[in-house]
């Protein structure tokens, strides 16, 4: 018997979920088919010890900004945020520290003054004058990551950028069209005239976009640290209960998910993707599923044209240039440490966290850039991972005490502390080289923790997880390379030419083929913004029409413009 849907969806992630949940509240018929015997892909948790429970890949939640969330409704299906208030911290190596976030923004900006008055008037003007009204950084940050990229045919400038647009609108003194040249730390070097206010930031970019001296990334780079500011937080529970919420909207909606079913090829017809080809072991009636509308891929870019699909489908130069995609620059080691006290940092840092609550994100070692540089040469010239406490600027989270549900009282779970090493298949010892090295590696960030807070001595470690890159792509079909943000964010591959030009639009040389995955713009983080993107291509392209609650974006610029 024939089984077919209007639209197949490769993939449960958080992409694949919520186009599904889209499409399906518009009235189509949607299945998913998920390789893993779980949904949520990189938004999941573990318990590796009974009652305590991480995030080995995303912790934070950074799409509070996201018109998915009111335009799924996803608050009737259990989703709920915790709101960070203080989202950074740091600690200098004499123990001086500097914090700041959207829910103390008074203590934030006394705590900059004290390493730059110049700095925490600039940071004043910014958020709390220019963005201090929310609907302005909500429309900011819409116009960056709730926006697709323009048509082929229109080529904007700097100045006709939607951001550019944005900030035009709002009067803005410091934005200037051409920090989208820049990288992040030459625009940082601008502004700011503190050392660790920079490297605050950059590190905050470094750890949640493009590497802060990339060249023309440093509007995706600061707005990172705007997501940040504007709703940085997680959901109650873990990352994965912003899983469980897309999955019983999706239910909810009338989708079909199939877990346990790796798609092994799109099905092609006359040269377009009609369906997928599930694996022998599928626990399904039959492997093949029919797709009368649309194949929606949320998986890598790679895979879906490097595996998924017969290379005679493809011209060479386009499998090619699929594989000349650039992995580099989003591969994380995860530790996650659980401890019997809180840290009881040097110098001034207790006491300057204590009037704005405790940091999410402490940053260890805010003294110099020259750190964030020589684990920069480690990972991308070296192809190693760093080793030496002196090539490491690592920040330091404590989970539980904004989230109470992630360990028994008495523990504390300071989760995930991230150190950036090279795709595993870059590595110049083998993939498994980090791996290898685990033991090593954990006492090294350990000591380098002790360092701003020695209270943490080894009896009052209770347990240290980690998880590596090349753990991350066995677990996830998904992170090719381990890689968290998909595929680089280097100018290169950013905006009208991310993944590759002709993909940028979610479009493939594939009839009926549409990608919906961190690969595409905007990328990596669980934004939900990858699939509400593309609704604005579907909607074109099928002629779907949903109901009122659907709102464009307002800087959508339509195919035929
Ligand atoms: C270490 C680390 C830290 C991170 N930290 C954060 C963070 O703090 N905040 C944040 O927002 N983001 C973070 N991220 C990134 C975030 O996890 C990803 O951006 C997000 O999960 C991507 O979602 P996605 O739906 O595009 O893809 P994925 O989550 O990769 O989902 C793709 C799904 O497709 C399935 N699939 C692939 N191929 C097939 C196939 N052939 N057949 C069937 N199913 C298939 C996979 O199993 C997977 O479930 C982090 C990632 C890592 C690795």
């Amino acid at each position: 018997m024939k089984q077919s849907y209007d639209i197949v969806v490769i993939g449960g992630g958080t992409n694949g979920l919520s186009i599904a949940c889209y499409l399906a509240k518009c009235g189509l018929s949607v299945c998913i088919c998920e390789d893993r015997a779980e949904t949520g892909g990189g938004v999941e948790n573990i318990e590796p010890m009974p009652g305590f429970r991480i995030d080995p890949h995303a912790t934070y939640l950074y799409g509070a900004a996201a018109p998915a969330f009111e335009q799924l409704e996803l608050h009737k299906f259990g989703f709920r945020m915790i709101h960070y208030k203080n989202h950074i911290g740091g600690i200098t190596s004499d123990g001086r520290a500097l914090m700041y976030g959207r829910g103390c923004t008074e203590a934030s900006i006394e705590s900059v003054a004290r390493f730059s008055q110049k700095d925490a008037e600039i940071l004043d003007a910014y958020y709390t004058g220019l963005l201090e009204d929310p609907s302005n950084m909500v429309e900011y940050l819409r116009s960056i990551y709730w926006t697709p990229p323009p048509p082929a045919h229109i080529t904007l400038r700097p100045e006709e950028f939607p951001w550019s647009l944005v900030m035009k609108k709002l009067g803005s003194p410091l934005y200037d069209p051409d920090w989208n040249r820049l990288s992040t730390m030459e625009l940082l070097d601008m502004l700011y005239e503190s050392e660790a206010v920079k490297l605050t930031s950059a590190m905050a970019t470094w750890y949640n976009g493009p590497h802060p001296c990339w060249k023309g990334t440093a509007i995706p780079g600061m707005a990172c640290n705007d997501l940040l500011w504007y709703g940085g937080g997680k959901p109650r529970g873990g990352m994965h209960s912003l899983t469980h919420a897309l999955v019983r909207c999706a239910l909810h909606h009338g989708v079909k998910v199939f877990t346990n079913c790796r798609v092994e090829e799109i099905l092609m017809e006359e040269g377009e993707a009609r369906g997928v080809i599930l694996s022998d072991d599928a626990p399904v009636k039959t492997k093949k599923i029919y797709a009368d509308k649309a194949v929606i891929s949320n998986a890598h870019v790679k895979p879906t044209f490097l595996d998924l699909i017969p290379a005679r489908e493809l011209s060479a130069d386009f499998i090619e240039r699929v594989k000349g995609i650039n992995l580099k620059g989003g591969s994380l080691y995860v530790l996650h440490i659980v401890t019997t006290e809180m840290p009881k940092f040097i110098g001034e840092a207790d006491e300057v966290f204590s009037h704005g609550e405790y940091p999410t994100a402490v940053l260890i070692d805010l003294d110099s850039r020259e750190a964030m540089f020589n684990m920069e040469r480690d990972v991308y010239a070296l192809n190693t991972h760093p080793i030496k406490p002196e090539n490491m600027l690592i920040p330091f989270l404590n989970q539980d005490i904004f989230d109470e549900t992630v360990c028994p009282k008495g523990y504390h779970v300071f989760s995930p502390i991230y150190l950036q090493v090279p795709p595993p298949e870059d590595h110049r010892d083998g993939p498994r080289a980090v791996n290898d090295a685990i033991e090593e590696i954990n006492g090294v960030v350990i000591e380098k923790i002790r360092g701003v807070a020695p209270n943490l001595t080894d009896d009052k470690i209770v347990a240290v997880f980690q998880n590596t890159p090349y753990d991350s792509s066995l677990r996830n079909l998904g992170f090719v390379g381990g890689n968290w943000m998909g595929i680089s964010q280097e100018e290169e591959q950013w905006y009208e030419k991310k993944p590759l030009p002709e993909l940028a639009r979610y479009r493939t040389p594939i009839p009926n083929l549409y990608l919906c995955h961190q690969t595409s713009y905007p990328g990596g983080l669980a934004l939900q913004a990858v699939s509400y993107n593309l609704m604005h291509i579907l909607i074109e392209d099928l002629k779907i029409e949903p109901g009122e609650w659907w709102y464009p974006s307002e800087y959508f610029i339509p195919s035929d413009a």
